[in-house]
């Protein structure tokens, strides 16, 4: 594919702006090529600025799960940003919107907006920390929350994929305060509170991991972490920022049926504009500011545009009885097809899926299960594999530790072409 005017594009960013990219992954660096620059999308396809044309698997990373520019989102944010873009005080959309979030996340009760994914677990963890008393916190190695200090210790996505589990910057400080465990290993955590009964505020997971490639729990996993923080005190908070509205109408709690305290949201909740959510049980969310003296505030939170976008992209996911079933019948029809190319063409590699989200990990290990198992990839394997797809028109994740979503805008045209283009990338490989 011609990229002339991408690689263009991408010197003159580089002059500007660091690395030329507003967040790190974009940049294709760790399938060692240059980034091409999107002009415009609709449904499942995105076009970049040299005219090609790509099926894109990205989804901005998860929120489209309706396809770019879905008419009737479009048609809310049009019509909302012609009434003004923000007010700074309370609109009836931002009720609507906690309603409809009360409504179909089973474990929340109240609910608070914010801007991204990275301020709904920053202010879940504080919110945690203050309702609790209590400082530390657990996390798992390769999950992802967002790139608060407090997170990126081990931390999935860019973190991985560019080596910087540790960020400088991040002080020693925040750093001791995130306690490690490890995916899929009850023990580990047992031990973190066998070590510090009484100092642990709060456990976060992904409830499937998506950012260190696609790792579903174990069976009874998510079931002993609530089982475990109940008898210890601390709160369990799922980051749902992709799983919510994902696996389904009540994201990964729904799925596999196990209520954490609290719900961090982003990504689909905005329905493509800068939206996220924490929210919980009443007694927890009620010690908020103002009702409450834990401090969280916004002055684009709640944002009208965003409200609406939101809104209408939730809308359509409640009231579309068919789309979850959809979602799973092409996502199976693409790991199928994955699968009986990895037989064919005798390719060492593991496809994890759960519902929509899937990653295909380039590795001898049997099984990817663990952290471990998941870096154990072959990453300039997954570089190759990556330019292939994409120089048939099919677009990747630029990077081994992400997911692969299919939307609903996904035809079954699609599913073909990427199965075919996977078929001939493996058989190169
Ligand atoms: C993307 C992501 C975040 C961060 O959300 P941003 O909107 O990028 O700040 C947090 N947690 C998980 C699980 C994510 O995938």
């Amino acid at each position: 594919m011609n990229n002339i005017n991408s690689i263009k594009e991408f010197e003159r960013a580089n002059k500007s702006i660091p690395g030329g990219v507003n967040s790190p992954v974009r940049a294709f660096k760790s399938v060692n090529t240059n980034p091409i620059f999107i002009k415009s999308a609709k449904g499942s396809k995105v076009t970049d600025i040299d005219d090609n044309q790509y099926i894109d698997f990205v989804s901005s990373w998860g929120p489209l799960i309706l396809g770019h520019a879905n008419d009737k989102i479009i048609d809310s944010i049009t019509k909302a940003a012609q009434k003004g873009t923000s007010y700074g005080a309370p609109t009836v959309y931002e009720t609507e919107m906690a309603e409809m979030i009360v409504k179909m996340i089973p474990s929340i009760e109240k609910v608070r907006m914010v801007n991204s994914g990275t301020e709904a677990t920053m202010s879940a963890i504080r919110l945690a920390r203050g309702y609790t008393k209590r400082d530390s916190f657990i996390k798992f190695a390769g999950n992802y929350h967002g790139h608060g200090d407090s997170f990126l210790i081990k931390a999935g996505s860019g973190a991985i994929t560019f080596g910087l589990p540790d960020s400088p910057g991040v002080t020693q400080a925040s750093a001791k305060d995130t306690l490690i465990a490890d995916y899929n290993n009850i023990d580990s955590v047992k031990k973190l509170f066998e070590e510090k009964p009484n100092e642990i505020a709060a456990v976060i997971i992904e409830p499937v991991a998506g950012n260190m490639g696609v790792v579903p729990p174990n069976k009874n996993f998510l079931k002993e972490l609530r089982e475990l923080t109940s008898k210890y005190g601390a709160l369990l908070i799922f980051d749902e920022v992709i799983t919510g509205f994902r696996l389904a109408k009540g994201g990964a709690q729904e799925y596999f049926g196990v209520m954490p305290d609290l719900t961090t949201l982003g990504k689909i909740i905005g329905g493509g504009l800068p939206v996220g959510a924490y929210g919980g049980k009443k007694e927890i969310m009620d010690n908020l500011a103002p009702e409450g003296p834990i401090y969280q505030a916004g002055t684009l939170s709640g944002n009208p545009l965003a409200m609406a976008a939101g809104l209408c992209m939730l809308n359509e996911l409640n009231s579309n009885e068919t789309i979850y079933n959809e979602l799973e019948h092409k996502a199976k029809k693409l790991e199928e097809g994955i699968l009986k190319n990895i037989k064919i063409t005798n390719t060492k590699a593991i496809l994890n899926r759960v519902g929509s989200m899937m990653t295909l990990f380039f590795t001898e290990s049997e099984k990817v299960s663990s952290y471990d198992e998941a870096v154990s990839s072959d990453t300039e394997k997954y570089a190759k594999y990556f330019k292939m797809a994409l120089d048939s028109g099919i677009y990747l994740a630029p990077s081994q530790f992400e997911c692969l979503f299919v939307s609903f805008a996904h035809t079954d045209e699609d599913i073909d072409k990427a199965i075919n283009a996977n078929l001939a990338a493996l058989s190169a490989l």
